[in-house]
C-alpha cells in the first residue's frame, strides 16, 4: 500500500467515519487542481495533531491557526502584498451569525464564567428567531438576520461602544480565519449571503484545518454559536 493510500485510509477511519469530507474555503473551489496525495496527507496531518490532543485540542488548534496566519501574512509581505485590513475595532464581519464547534462553545462559556462576563442569552434567543436554518439543523441557506433591530444584528460578544471582541482569546476558528484585504466596506454579509464585492483572503492551508475540524464536528456545524451556547449553559 503506498503512502497516499495509507493516508486516505487513516482519514476514512478517523475523520470520515462513513460521512463525507466537508470542504471549506479554497478547497471547495480547487479540488480538481489539488493532487489526491496532497489532500489526504494534509487532512491526516491536521487530524492526527487535533485528535491526539485530548481536552486541550481546541486551544491547540486555535494557537496553530494563529501562528499559521502570522507566518502566511509575513510570507505575503515578503512578496510585496499588503497585510490584512483587519484590526481591533473593525467589526463589520461581527454582524452576522457565527458558527463554531460545541467544544469551542463550551470554552467560551467557561471563559465568560471565569472572567465575570455575562452572556446576553435573551439576545441570543432573539437572534435565533431569525435563523430558520438553525432550527432544522441545516446551516445552509439564507436567513432573515437583517430583519432584526440593528442592535441585535451584532454578535453578543462585540463590545457595545468600543467594538472589540470581549472573548478574543477563545473566539471561534471561523472568526480567526476571516481576513479581508484593503477595506472593511464589503465585510458585512446580508442575511447569510456574502457581499459579492468582498475581498476575502483565503489561504488553502487554513482551508485544510477548517475542513478537518468541521468534518470531525459535523454535528456542531448544523447549529449556530448561539444555539451551542444555550446548550453549554444547559449542561453547566
Ligand atoms: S474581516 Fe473585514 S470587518 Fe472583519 S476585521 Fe477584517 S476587515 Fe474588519
Ligand atoms: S466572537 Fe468575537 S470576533 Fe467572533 S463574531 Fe463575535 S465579536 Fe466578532
Amino acid at each position: 500500500m503506498d503512502s497516499a493510500e495509507r493516508d486516505r485510509r487513516w482519514v476514512e477511519e478517523h475523520l470520515l467515519q462513513h460521512g463525507d469530507m466537508l470542504l471549506y474555503g479554497n478547497l471547495s473551489y480547487e479540488m480538481e487542481s489539488v493532487p489526491a496525495q496532497q489532500l489526504w496527507q494534509e487532512f491526516r496531518k491536521v487530524g492526527e495533531s487535533y485528535l491526539g490532543r485530548g481536552i486541550d485540542r481546541t486551544r491547540m488548534i486555535h494557537s496553530l491557526v494563529d501562528e499559521l496566519i502570522d507566518t502566511l501574512v509575513a510570507r505575503d509581505r515578503r512578496f510585496g502584498y499588503p497585510p490584512p485590513f483587519c484590526h481591533k475595532g473593525c467589526c463589520n464581519c461581527c454582524h452576522e451569525l457565527v458558527y463554531c464547534t460545541s467544544e469551542e462553545a463550551d470554552g467560551i462559556h467557561d471563559f465568560c464564567a471565569s472572567h465575570g462576563i455575562s452572556i446576553d442569552y435573551d439576545k441570543v434567543q432573539r437572534q435565533l428567531g431569525y435563523v430558520d436554518c438553525d432550527r432544522v439543523k441545516d446551516h445552509t441557506g439564507t436567513t432573515t438576520w437583517h430583519n432584526q433591530q440593528i442592535e441585535d444584528q451584532s454578535c453578543v460578544f462585540l463590545h457595545h461602544t468600543d467594538k472589540f471582541c470581549i472573548i478574543w482569546p477563545v473566539r471561534p476558528l471561523v472568526c480567526r480565519v476571516h481576513l479581508a484585504e484593503e477595506t472593511d466596506r464589503y465585510c458585512k454579509p446580508f442575511n447569510g449571503l456574502e457581499n459579492p464585492h468582498a475581498l476575502g483572503i483565503n489561504y488553502v492551508e487554513l482551508s485544510y484545518v477548517l475542513s478537518v475540524i468541521f468534518t470531525i464536528h459535523r454535528d456542531s456545524i448544523k447549529k449556530t454559536m448561539g444555539r451551542l451556547l444555550l446548550e453549554s449553559k444547559k449542561r453547566s
